[in-house]
């Protein structure tokens, strides 16, 4: 799954971890610092520069980029491996990069990108989450742009309109059954 800043990516993975714990959610390695909140090992695996350039020195990283031209994401292989052979389904949350990194390796995954259901309404989340200064914000908008013109290159555009509804969505594609909302 890939999709531009803000459209929900995180709000949706939490959903399934928490209403589907019978998908795997890759854990990405990322430079970037930690936001509040952010927990180590499950939202990322926080690195120095130094070991990213060692894991993609030794080929550990099944795709990585440099996303909104500047700090490094990337997928570690040998857990995505592992759970593909334990058949177990799995999901990847990565940037558009990473998306036709991955599309070149294993054609037969499914990529699914995630949608706002209206541009005023993705600046509308990435301003009101205040987690970004108005340069990286801008910085990030200049990226959404192009992802979102780029989203015909997926095999599914689900649109972030309501976080359960898109949850189910993306469960439905990736051929699990949806179960009612239990709260
Ligand atoms: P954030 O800093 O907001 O957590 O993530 C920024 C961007 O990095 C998002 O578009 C997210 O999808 C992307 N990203 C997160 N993990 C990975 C990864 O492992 N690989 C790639 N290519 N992008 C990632």
């Amino acid at each position: 799954m890939a999709g531009p800043t803000a459209v929900g990516k995180g709000t949706v993975s939490a959903d399934i971890r928490q209403r589907y714990p019978e998908v795997w959610l890759s854990v990405s390695v990322t430079t970037r610092e930690p936001r509040p909140g952010e927990i180590d090992a499950v939202n990322y695996h926080f690195v120095g520069p130094d070991r990213f350039a060692e894991m993609v020195a030794g080929g550990e990283l099944l795709e990585w980029a440099v996303v909104h031209g500047r700090h490094s994401y990337g997928t570690p292989r040998a857990q995505v491996e592992e759970q593909l052979l334990k058949d177990v389904p799995a999901l990847l949350e990565i940037d558009l990069q990473g998306a036709r990194q991955v599309k070149a390796s294993m054609p037969d995954a499914q990529f699914i990108f995630l949608a706002p259901p209206s541009w005023d309404e993705l600046v509308r989340r990435l301003t009101g989450r205040g987690t970004e200064s108005a340069e990286e914000q801008q910085r990030r908008l200049a990226t959404a742009k192009v992802e979102l013109a780029s989203q015909h290159e997926f095999d599914h555009v689900v649109i972030n309109d309501d976080v359960h509804r898109a949850t189910d969505e993306i469960i439905s594609l990736m051929g699990l059954t949806p179960r009612p909302v239990t709260q």
